[in-house]
């Protein structure tokens, strides 16, 4: 049996892949309407936290906050050798003081935030960035494998979110740098759509160029199930280590500033950013 708490643009999919998968979670939300909607989806919904207590329990929650706040009420009530599979993407730091709270509860804690959104939730594409005991992910690595093509062991406990954050900072810096060079061909006299096949045939490529300006920008959809205050979340925990660990950001700290900066709001698709730099 596999619970899962928290079932947002990430969570909800999660659920319905587990459930066509032949393994129905326990879903569990704060909010009722999302347990409805998990529930449509094949979950097996649970009225409170402890309810969704199972061997495995995979989080999906929007920050450090929330999960503290779900560990609290589900730490008492998991059993001994229960496994908790955070997806949620937190500071690398909280990651471990939840660690150390888990393993006083008899419970493994791993950080196991994920790369490839929505869709890939809901196709069970994502690449899952591992961090904490080996052995604990090997016990819950086939149920993973539900959800995660690619399962990566980054390190000990937090390495999986460091390696989230570096991720994220990367994507967040590509989409302003993509937004600001196709300004400059758009000014120039050739505009993103004779542009783009050019750069995604050539070396300047990057995700941006070849997922998010196509799928999402210039198609006007904004559709992406990953909003600009999580991405905004993201940096600001980037920043926030490459401060701990004196680790200069020159490049990276003028995109996160681009992104503060942007008038989309925090409820926004994040593809608005880099579209409102293009159109700036
Ligand atoms: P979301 O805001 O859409 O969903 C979060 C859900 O958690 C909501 O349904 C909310 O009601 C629920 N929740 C909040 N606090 C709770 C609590 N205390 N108890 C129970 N439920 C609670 O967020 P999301 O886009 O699904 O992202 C979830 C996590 O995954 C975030 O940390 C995000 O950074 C990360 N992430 C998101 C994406 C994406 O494409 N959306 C991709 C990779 C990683």
């Amino acid at each position: 049996m596999i619970g899962l708490i928290g079932l947002g643009n990430m969570g909800l999919p999660m659920a319905g892949r587990l459930a066509a998968e032949g393994h129905p979670p326990r879903v569990f939300d704060r909010d009722p309407a999302r347990r409805a909607l998990a529930a449509a989806a094949g979950g097996q919904p649970v009225q409170s936290l402890a309810d969704a207590a199972a061997p495995l329990v995979i989080l999906s929650l929007p920050d450090d906050r929330a999960v503290a706040s779900v560990l609290a009420g589900l730490l008492p009530v998991l059993p001994r050798g229960a496994v908790i599979a955070d997806t949620s993407t937190i500071d690398p730091m909280a990651a471990r003081r939840f660690c150390a709270d888990c393993a006083t509860a008899g419970v493994a804690y791993l950080d196991t935030p994920v790369s490839g959104g929505a869709a890939g939730a809901a196709a069970g594409t994502l690449a899952m960035m591992v961090g904490g005991d080996r052995a604990a992910l090997g016990a819950v690595r086939p149920a993973l494998s539900l959800i995660a093509a690619r399962i990566l062991h980054v390190g000990d406990t937090g390495a999986g979110q460091i390696a989230k954050l570096v991720n994220n900072l990367l994507v967040a810096t590509h989409l302003v740098a993509a937004a600001e060079a196709l300004r400059l061909g758009a000014r120039a006299g050739v505009p993103p759509e004779a542009l783009l096949p050019v750069i995604n045939a050539a070396s300047g490529r990057s995700a941006a160029t070849e997922v998010n300006w196509p799928r999402w920008i210039a198609s006007g959809t904004f559709d992406s199930g990953f909003s600009a205050g999580l991405m905004r979340k993201d940096i600001s925990l980037a920043m926030e280590l490459a401060a701990t660990v004196a680790a200069p950001l020159d490049l990276c700290a003028r995109a996160g500033a681009a992104w503060a900066a942007a008038a989309a709001p925090d409820d926004a698709d994040f593809n608005h950013v880099p579209a409102q730099v293009f159109g700036a």
